[in-house]
């Protein structure tokens, strides 16, 4: 028997960033959804947004969002992108957003969806007659955000993410930021023309409400730009095609979604937890749970944060016990003060973007299965964790720990790409992985028991060292769970030992 850690790396200045990121917990329209509504319980005041990118049949993927409850959708034309994006993203992924917002539009106006979501577009809007032909188009808001640069002194070098920026508008480095000139002034400006110009041409349009203007692509005067010679032989009446629907079909977005949120459990759990909430007096909760109960913990944890911050509250502040199947996203966000103790099993992204709670999962006491042979918590868990602990009396799906940034957890075995893109944090693996462990993982600790001894062909070591643990006996271990994090180069036995007789204890 032997241990491996993996990149035994704290923090990750001069690791190159991946842009956009993929997003690991989207592979469907569903998990989608469920991000949505995720997000929607931790902050149940914000709207949330999905930005999609203009091109060819967004308009279907638009009405998925729809469905999907977002309260806003984004479509982003032009030449997208951040300044770390790849050349071939920046020159050829996109188009106009006149293609993408038309499509959009009609596609949800088509489908009854239009009324309940916000259409915005962005991706090189200059112009108040820009803001009229997306009205006049179908969207509803509107992005501006290089002309607004450029009122502030951007003159478009792209060199954001070099911290080079010229014009000091984009950089850290006090000597370029002495030759920034904008003026909180020069953006109101921008914008007033912007409102007036939009004023101006309403006007000479006839409408007296921007509602009114929203989805009236008759009204646009296409005969100059379609008899051009440049579009000979384009047939744009698809782009200009108003639908055929009768005036109960909303063309703006005038309903509100519904996510649901008053069917949560965690309704029941901020009643119970109200001398926590308002004077810290610590409180024990213990209720089923079904796998009809989604993101478990989420809009506990967002009322702890808006009244004490990322800080929380004080350990073990309100402890959960709960028994049963737990549904998605259980412990999403938990707050720091929260422990979250499950006798049962747990669906997929458990503990996702997890902010300093504890997650306890183990089997039920009249469970036949083998812990350590059986799957208890599903793929993609702890999914953007940035604080916290958890200990999982099993083994979990793929995807274990995957964007983890700060995190300790304790599993007894994992699927495919453990690990990967982890940022910070420690993992303990008491079993098997499955292959390209760590993958692109440029921080934090892994500890893998190899009892079969193939650990070293199913790491991923493009970003990482594989080294054996070395017998320690007599190094002092920590004294807190903070200390696991504190002091990377302390000793890996102490602290292995520390964290093992912590899992056993809880589990
Ligand atoms: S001038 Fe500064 S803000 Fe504008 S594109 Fe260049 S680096 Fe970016």
């Amino acid at each position: 028997m032997s241990w491996c850690g993996g990149g035994d790396i704290s923090v990750t200045p001069g690791v190159g960033l991946i842009s956009p990121p993929p997003h690991h917990d989207i592979y469907s329209i569903e998990d989608l959804a469920q991000l949505i509504h995720d997000l929607k319980n931790v902050n149940p005041k914000a709207r949330i947004s999905v930005k999609l990118v203009s091109e060819i049949g967004v308009g279907t993927v638009a009405a998925g969002v729809s469905k999907a409850h977002a309260d806003h959708v984004t479509i982003s034309g032009n030449d997208g992108g951040t300044g770390a994006s790849p050349l071939t993203s920046i020159m050829n992924a996109g188009s106009f957003w006149e293609l993408g917002l038309a499509e959009t539009h009609q596609t949800l106006v088509l489908n009854r969806l239009r009324g309940r979501i916000a259409v915005q577009v962005d991706g090189g809007l200059r112009s108040g007659r820009d803001v009229v032909i997306g009205a006049l188009l179908g969207a509803d808001e509107f992005g501006f955000s290089t002309a607004a640069l450029i009122s502030q002194g951007c003159i478009m070098m792209r060199k954001c993410h070099l911290n080079t920026c010229p014009t000091g508008v984009a950089t850290q480095d006090p000597e370029l930021r002495k030759r920034f000139s904008g003026e909180p002034e020069h953006v109101i400006n921008f914008f007033t023309f912007i409102a007036q110009e939009v004023r101006e041409i309403m006007a000479e349009l006839g409408f007296h409400t921007f509602n009114e203007m929203i989805g009236r692509m008759d009204r646009l005067d296409t005969a100059k730009a379609i008899n051009h010679w440049k579009a000979k032989g384009l047939d744009f009446t698809r782009i200009f095609a108003k639908p055929d629907v009768g005036p109960d079909v909303a063309l703006f977005n005038c309903e509100v979604q519904n996510h649901g949120l008053d069917k949560a459990l965690d309704n029941e759990l901020i009643n119970q937890a109200r001398p926590a909430l308002e004077s810290k007096t610590p409180v024990k909760i213990e209720m089923p749970v079904r796998n009809i109960n989604r993101t478990v913990g989420a809009m506990l944890s967002g009322e702890i944060a808006n009244r004490y911050g990322h800080a929380g509250l004080d350990d073990d502040t309100i402890h959960i016990l709960m028994q049963g199947t737990a549904g998605q996203s259980f412990g999403g966000w938990l707050a720091r003060g929260v422990t979250l103790e499950l006798a049962g099993d747990a669906n997929d992204y458990v503990g996702k973007g997890l902010s300093g709670g504890r997650v306890i999962i183990y089997p039920q006491a009249q469970s036949s299965l083998v812990p350590e042979d059986n799957i208890i918590v599903g793929n993609t868990v702890l999914y953007g964790a940035i604080a916290g602990e958890c200990y999982f009396r099993g083994v979990a799906g793929e995807r274990f720990a995957v964007r983890n940034s700060g995190v300790t957890a304790i599993v007894e075995g994992v699927g495919d790409h453990g690990c990967e893109y982890m940022t910070g944090g420690c993992v303990v693996v008491l079993g098997q992985i499955g292959s390209n462990f760590a993958a692109g993982m440029s921080g934090g600790i892994a500890y893998v028991l190899d009892e079969i001894g193939d650990f070293e062909k199913r790491c991923n070591t493009a970003m990482v060292d594989i080294e054996r643990i070395t017998p320690d006996q007599d190094a002092d271990g920590p004294n807190d769970i903070n200390d696991i994090l504190a002091d990377p180069l302390g000793s890996d036995e102490a602290r292995l030992r520390f964290l093992i007789e912590r899992h056993a204890t809880f589990t």
